[in-house]
């Protein structure tokens, strides 16, 4: 899976996404991480990226000119046209829906925001989604990006261990997970549930089962009312 990520900050992200799981997967080839600096496709005597905004109001705005030709110097080497996905808090939310769906997409181009956001006309030029992370608003989409490159390239065959390690994690069948444990045994006076000593496989599933409804419908009542209605509608 390759990520193309266009940014005025290259190094936060390519240092982040270096360490742990995603790091090991880029050093074994299973993901590519390739971070573009904006700044360097100026054509500005001194580098500038961002304008006042027509019209007035705070802060400014990046220009269109460095972020398109950041995007035709990725796109244009290529003989097909990834999605480019800008992240914005205007986009959709995403989930682990929307994450197992860019993953089939192989390769994706991600534009990162600062300051009061984007000149419209780029984003209608090159941009085909807009993703947000949640209802907040963030100084820049670079946390975003790492956010949605962590999520999409774990789902990658090769980075975990197996797929159980995700088709069985919260969200992936609209319930949350289960209480996890490890050693010791015991805890601050508080022990391991022996169901989960017992070896009795079969009991172990339904118990992780009853602890995911349980956890859904306290911790996230939306999530389990949508999980019945699907039930019920037989999905
Ligand atoms: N003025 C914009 C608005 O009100 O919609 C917000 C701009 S924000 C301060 C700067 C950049 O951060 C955005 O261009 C976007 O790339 C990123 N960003 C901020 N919040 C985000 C979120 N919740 N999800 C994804 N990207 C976000």
């Amino acid at each position: 899976m390759i990520f193309d990520v266009l940014t005025l900050f290259p190094e936060s992200i390519d240092k982040f996404l270096s360490e742990s799981i995603i790091g090991r997967a880029r050093e074994k080839g299973l993901i590519t991480v390739n971070c573009y600096n904006i700044r360097d496709f100026s054509l500005d005597k001194h580098k500038k990226v961002d304008d006042y905004p027509y019209g007035g109001g705070s802060g400014m705005v990046m220009m269109a000119q460095p972020i398109y030709d950041a995007w035709l110097h990725v796109t244009k080497k290529l003989s097909y046209r990834p999605k480019t996905i800008y992240m914005s808090p205007q986009g959709k939310l995403l989930d682990q829906n929307m994450a197992l769906r860019i993953k089939q997409e192989g390769h994706i181009i991600i534009l990162c925001g600062h300051y009061e956001g984007v000149d419209e006309r780029v984003i209608e030029e090159i941009v085909d989604e807009e993703i947000s992370i949640g209802d907040y608003v963030l100084t820049g989409g670079e946390l975003p990006a790492m956010v949605l490159i962590d999520c999409v390239g774990r789902l990658v065959e090769g980075v975990l261990p197996s797929q159980e390690a995700y088709t069985c994690e919260s969200h992936f069948n609209g319930l949350l997970e289960y209480p996890q444990y490890t050693r010791p045994y015991e805890f601050l006076n508080k022990k391991v549930p022996d169901i989960l000593l017992s070896g009795h496989h079969s009991n172990i599933e339904k118990w992780r089962f009853e602890k995911m409804i349980e956890n859904t419908k306290k911790n996230r009542p939306d999530l389990y009312l949508k999980y019945i209605e699907s039930k019920k509608s037989g999905d």
